[in-house]
């Protein structure tokens, strides 16, 4: 059977070339000394993990971050063997073993998993690299300040056994996107007491970090031995407060991009879309966009969202329904199949995930992060 061409409905664009300038962004904002670990948990955010992965390091990252083992394992089955790996949700039952033959750094924030690593060290024969969590205030994952002391003494016993290496203690910030936030300052008290407790009672940890893409870009008493960003490399601000992806210095990575497949006049007091929660007010042109809400594009942001068609911003009219939406041209006459940007880097007046963000009343992790398995990545390079 010949190959199926690649679909012209639409596709994300993924320019590693941003992305490595964002590592350098970054790099040049912490002191020489601290390592930079590239979180590409999510599939990189929706980017793609293992090329995210790989440009990263080629621009000076020191160490990759996942959110599962099965995301941090994936990296190595990739032949990404030579740096340190690290990945923060286990859960009971997982895959141990794998993760210390695979030299992966394996959080534990607790008894169980404690118990589950030095189970899978004893079985293995081979000492496991763990990471201890500290819960500083977040109220997440991570060890309650009550309960550090038994996880760490019984780490060390473990250690002293030859069963794990302590290579380091960390922990995260639940404020960090609102500068000056009171829980910052308290949450890092608490992490130097911890770490205090622990460095006093025998571990020497290889890393000590708390600092996520927020912290890294504004708070450098957070960075430690290491900075953990994810959002940032991606060239989006994690949130309002701290200005957007270009205020910030950040080049977005991803492009999100449709072909218009319908261009048709319609009369005044015509509905558009299910519910016919917009309704044509004079005679008009409409545009039909190929993508929809299994692509990733909230349905939150019907009637809201911003998209570039034929040179000019264009808002989403009515609802965006599973597979498609439309908007309102105006009168333009865009040729079928002329290019719909939802968003880009903003350079060329497209608008950004950060507006989508904003459309849909969330965040612009959550924008690119949905972008949905049916969209085909296309790997561009902006160069440097
Ligand atoms: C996702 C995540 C990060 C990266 O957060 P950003 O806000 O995207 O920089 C860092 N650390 C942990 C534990 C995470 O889960």
């Amino acid at each position: 059977m010949p190959e199926t061409p690649p679909p012209r409905r639409a596709r994300a664009e993924i320019d590693l070339g941003a992305l490595r300038a964002n590592v350098r962004t970054l790099r040049a904002r912490v002191a020489p000394h601290v390592r930079i670990m590239a979180v590409v948990k999510a599939d990189a955010y929706g980017h793609g993990a293992v090329r995210c992965a790989r440009a990263a390091l080629k621009a000076g990252a020191d160490w990759l971050g996942t959110a599962t083992p099965h995301e941090a394992l994936a990296l190595r089955a990739a032949g990404i063997t030579d740096v340190p790996v690290m990945c923060w949700l286990w859960t009971p039952g997982d895959p141990w073993g794998l993760g210390i033959k695979a030299g992966l750094d394996m959080s534990v924030s607790g008894m169980w998993a404690l118990r589950e690593v030095v189970a899978a060290a004893e079985a293995t024969g081979n000492r496991a690299r763990i990471q201890l969590k500290a819960d500083t205030g977040l109220g997440r994952n991570g060890c309650q300040p009550a309960d550090w002391p038994e996880l760490v003494t019984e780490a060390l016993d473990a250690q002293a056994r030859g069963l794990v290496k302590v290579t380091g203690l960390w922990s995260h910030f639940a404020c960090a996107d609102e500068p000056y936030h009171p829980s910052i300052a308290a949450q890092l008290d608490v992490f130097r007491s911890m770490l205090d407790h622990a460095e006093k009672a025998g571990v020497e940890p290889e890393v000590r970090h708390i600092a996520n893409s927020p912290a890294t870009l504004t708070l450098p008493e957070a960075h430690f031995d290491l900075v953990r960003p994810g959002i940032a490399l991606y060239g989006l601000s994690p949130g309002p407060k701290l200005g957007t992806g270009a205020e910030l210095g950040l080049r977005p990575v991803m492009s999100l991009k449709g072909s218009v497949a319908l261009v048709k006049q319609v009369p005044a007091g015509h509905g558009v879309s299910y519910g016919h929660h917009y309704v044509t007010e004079g005679e008009t042109t409409l545009g039909l966009v190929p993508l929809g809400y299994a692509d990733g594009v909230p349905r939150h942001a019907s009637g809201r969202g911003p998209v570039l068609v034929g040179g000019r911003v264009r808002t989403v009219a009515g609802r965006v329904a599973m597979d498609q939406f439309v908007v309102d041209l105006g009168g333009d006459t865009p040729e079928p199949g002329a290019e719909a940007v939802l968003f880009g880097s903003g350079e060329r007046g497209e608008p950004t995930a950060e507006d989508w963000a904003a459309a849909a009343g969330t965040i612009a992790y959550e924008i690119v992060t949905r972008i949905g398995a049916r969209v085909p990545r296309l790997c561009v390079d902006s160069g440097n």
